[in-house]
């Protein structure tokens, strides 16, 4: 019995959910059942499945904050050692930084070859407004967090990071008398993880609503109307996370990029219907820690950190978007245009938190540099929510494998847990609470009441 209910894994039926969610999505789409007024719209499409992907989506984001918070903690007295600290702090920013400039350099350069927008239709009527690019020093000032409770409220990435590393430094100086914190923080953490398990439990039927909500409502159709633009981009996506991604996993660590691939299927899949780095934090994280076995002292920092700064996908759409846009309205970049965009991208993937749609406002931050027309960004607007799956898929994918390269050399890593097809899998067993525990904790809070 056991045997048949384990066959289908968690990542077999969240891919399942996916695959029939399309299906469903684009059934609905072409038989015109997605007009505003009519049932299958009202009460399905914003209905049912926008109650359930909203759901999930809001119980993922309910988990970010205090996930990363207690396996941050446990992660830096883990490590245990300032200095190592600084290392990994180090190393994943450097390559953070570098797969973010190889992905724009990658899509400027497939863009221009490819010659993407010459002589098209410029006429658009959508507008787009610009945002200004945070300079770099309130970049800077933001890291530090005037109130946590603030910073946690609003989900600051960064500030949570800089505050928990604090934290975990502080108990560490307490030392043995902090030693009840460090369990606590330590069950805290295991804790946590069950929560991440109980939420998983139910997100393949989450994706399946995303997606089919997504798709009934946009079609693919969308995408024919640009295909140049999608075409480029896609390719540019494709040859960033299998070469790329793939190469630098291979040329630093040496491990297979076939594994890596299959143990991120579901966490590609989760970004994909979320659009969200900052709500697929949980699921990048358990399957970085349980599944490629990188240790969470590693793990706890660099998948948020990763969420937060590095973008590759995104900066790949902003590579595209730039040569298309710019060939469309006629306009000359050069290489200093070009250099400008890719630093300014750089610098604004890392202020940016990992969202839907944030994509874009960094693209009009990246116009208005280089004196591109804003209102171009309107061409692209219609197909950005859908291009936007794809890319954040692209950018968990990116925080993974730096996680991975940072954890192998610091040796905080399990290459047994990395090869082991099995390792990290929930099964129905790991979410049973024991008849005896159960028993032992009644008895536990009975005591209590007593002692009262
Ligand atoms: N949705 C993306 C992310 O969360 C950001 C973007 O490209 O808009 O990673």
């Amino acid at each position: 019995m056991e045997k048949t209910k384990q066959k289908m894994t968690l990542t077999t039926k969240v891919v399942l959910g996916m695959v029939l969610g399309i299906l469903l999505g684009l059934a609905i789409n072409y038989s015109g059942l997605n007009t505003p007024d009519s049932f299958v719209n009202i009460y399905v499409v914003d209905g049912l499945f926008h109650i359930m992907g909203t759901m999930f989506i809001t119980a993922l984001k309910m988990l970010v904050v205090p996930l990363v918070l207690f396996s941050l903690i446990s992660g830096v007295l883990g490590i245990g050692d300032i200095k190592a600290l600084g290392k990994v702090g180090a190393k994943s920013f450097a390559l953070y930084m570098l797969t973010t400039a190889i992905a724009i350099t990658l899509a400027i350069s497939i863009a221009v070859a490819s010659g993407i927008g010459d002589g098209a239709n410029l006429t658009t009527t959508s507008t787009f407004e610009a945002k200004e690019a945070p300079p770099l020093s309130s970049v800077l000032i933001d890291i530090i967090p005037s109130n946590i409770i603030d910073s946690m409220a609003n989900g600051n990435m960064l500030q949570i990071i800089f505050f928990s590393i604090l934290l975990g430094i502080s108990i560490l100086m307490v030392g043995k008398k902090a030693e009840p914190i460090v369990r606590g923080v330590e069950i805290m953490n295991d804790v946590m993880m069950n929560m991440v398990n109980i939420i998983m439990a139910v997100s393949p039927y989450a994706v399946f609503a995303l997606i089919a909500k997504a798709i009934s409502s946009l079609g693919f159709d969308l995408l024919a109307s640009l295909a140049g633009y999608v075409t480029v981009l896609i390719i540019a996506l494709l040859i960033h996370l299998l070469v790329t991604l793939m190469g630098l996993l291979k040329i630093f660590t040496g491990l297979s990029p076939k594994i890596f691939l299959a143990k991120m299927r579901s966490v590609q899949v989760f970004a994909f219907s979320t659009s969200s780095s900052n709500a697929t934090i949980p699921v990048t994280l358990k399957t970085v820690t349980d599944k490629l076995g990188v240790n969470n002292s590693v793990g706890s920092f660099t998948v948020p950190f990763g969420a937060t700064i590095n973008m590759d996908g995104t900066a790949i759409m902003q590579g595209v978007a730039t040569v298309f846009i710019a060939n469309a309205y006629g306009v000359e970049l050069g290489i200093t245009g070009y250099l400008t965009v890719i630093l300014m991208s750089v610098l604004a993937s890392i202020g940016t938190a990992g969202v839907p749609g944030v994509g874009l406002i960094m693209l009009s931050m990246v116009f208005v540099q280089v004196g591109l027309p804003i209102e171009g960004i309107g061409l692209i607007l219609g197909v950005d929510r859908l291009l936007d799956m794809v890319r954040t898929a692209v950018n968990v994918s990116g925080d993974a494998t730096v996680s991975v390269i940072v954890a192998k050399s610091e040796g905080k890593f399990d290459t047994s847990v990395y090869n082991d097809p099995k390792a990290g899998i929930v099964t129905s067993s790991d979410m049973h609470i024991d008849e005896d525990v159960e028993k032992e904790f009644a008895k536990l809070t009975e005591d209590v009441h007593e002692r009262k």
